[in-house]
C-alpha cells in the first residue's frame, strides 16, 4: 500500500517522449525526478492488449525497482449501460485491460463505467453497471487477475459517475474501489468545490461508506479543469489562472488527516505539475512536522 502520497503523470511526459527511449524505462526518469507514481495511459486500445507481454513485464519491474506506484488507465470505449453489444465488446476491453495490468503487476485499472441510457433511470443504469461488474470480476478472478477495478468519478452529466453513484458500485461489487478526479467533481459540481470543508466532506463520505483504509489510500486524479452546463470540457494547467479547483485546499485536507493519497497528474503538463503538487504537500507537511 502506499506508505506517503505519492506523485506522478497519467501517461508519457513530453521530456521523456524526447529521449525517446522505450516506455518501459519511464520509471527510471520519473524517479530521478523524486515522483513516484505512474498511471499507464491504454485509453484508446481496442478488444485486446496492444502493448506486448515482454515490454509490459518490463515496465512493471522497472517501476517496482524504481519505487513507482504503477497503475494503469483502461479504454475510453467502456459502456456498461449500452446495448448486449457493446456492453460484450466493453467487457472484452477491460479483460484486455486487465491482462496487460496483470503483466505489469499495476495495482489499480481506471476507467468511467458508461453513459446513461436515454431509456431507464439512473437507478436502472446504475444496477446494469453493477451487474455487468460482477461478471467482469468473476472473469478477472478465474485468471487471477489481481488488481481492483478503479471506478472514477465522470466529469460529464450524460456520464454514469457522480461519488454516490461510484461509492454505491464499490460497495457492490468485489475488489473495486473509487478513483476521485477532483477535477470532474469539480466540473459536475460547477465548482461548488471551493472551500476545507467541501473537500473534507467527500473524504469523509468514502470514510464512512468503504472504510477508513479506503479514504486513506485513495487513488485521485487531479488537474484545473474548464466547464459549461454539461460538465468537464478541457483540462488546465496548475497555474493557469481562472480555473478550479484549488490543489492547496486538497493539500490542506491531506495533511489534517494523515492521509497518503496517489495523486495522477492530468494537466497537460504531466510531470511537472505532478512535481509542483508534491512540493505544496510536502512543504505543509514540513510545516506541520516543526509545529509538533
Ligand atoms: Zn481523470
Amino acid at each position: 500500500m502506499p506508505d506517503r502520497p505519492r506523485f506522478g503523470p497519467a501517461g508519457i511526459p513530453q521530456g521523456f517522449k524526447e529521449t525517446k527511449s522505450p516506455t518501459y524505462n519511464l520509471p527510471c526518469y520519473l524517479q530521478k525526478q523524486r515522483l513516484d507514481a505512474l498511471e499507464y495511459e491504454a485509453v484508446r486500445w481496442g478488444q485486446k492488449p496492444q502493448v506486448n507481454q515482454e515490454a509490459a513485464e518490463k515496465l512493471g519491474k522497472n517501476a517496482r525497482d524504481h519505487d513507482v506506484w504503477l497503475t494503469f488507465h483502461a479504454s475510453y470505449y467502456v459502456n456498461l449501460v449500452g446495448s448486449q453489444k457493446i456492453i460484450e465488446a466493453s467487457k472484452r476491453r477491460l479483460i484486455a485491460a486487465a491482462t496487460a495490468a496483470k503483466w505489469m503487476k499495476a495495482h489499480t485499472i481506471t476507467f468511467h463505467p458508461g453513459y446513461y441510457s436515454q431509456k431507464r433511470s439512473h437507478r436502472a443504469d446504475l444496477v446494469t453497471v453493477i451487474k455487468v461488474l460482477r461478471q467482469i470480476v468473476e472473469m478477472m478472478q478465474s485468471t487471477n487477475i489481481k488488481a481492483t477495478l478503479g471506478l472514477e468519478t465522470s466529469g460529464r452529466l450524460a456520464q454514469l459517475g457522480t461519488l454516490e453513484e461510484i461509492i454505491t458500485i464499490c460497495e457492490s461489487v468485489e475488489q473495486t474501489e473509487p478513483v476521485v478526479d477532483w477535477a470532474h467533481l469539480y466540473a459536475r459540481r460547477r465548482g461548488n468545490l471551493t472551500t476545507h470543508d467541501d473537500f473534507r466532506q467527500i473524504v469523509e463520505k468514502i470514510e464512512e461508506r468503504l472504510g477508513s483504509k479506503t479514504a486513506r489510500d485513495l487513488h485521485c486524479h487531479f488537474s484545473l479543469v474548464e466547464y459549461t452546463f454539461r460538465g468537464e470540457k478541457r483540462h488546465h494547467s496548475l497555474m493557469t489562472p481562472g480555473y478550479g479547483p484549488r490543489f492547496d485546499l486538497l493539500a490542506d485536507i491531506i495533511v489534517a488527516f494523515d492521509l497518503k493519497p496517489t495523486i495522477i497528474s492530468e494537466t497537460p503538463l504531466l510531470d511537472i505539475d505532478a512535481k509542483r503538487m508534491q512540493e505544496i504537500v510536502y512543504e505543509k507537511l514540513k510545516a506541520k512536522s516543526v509545529l509538533r
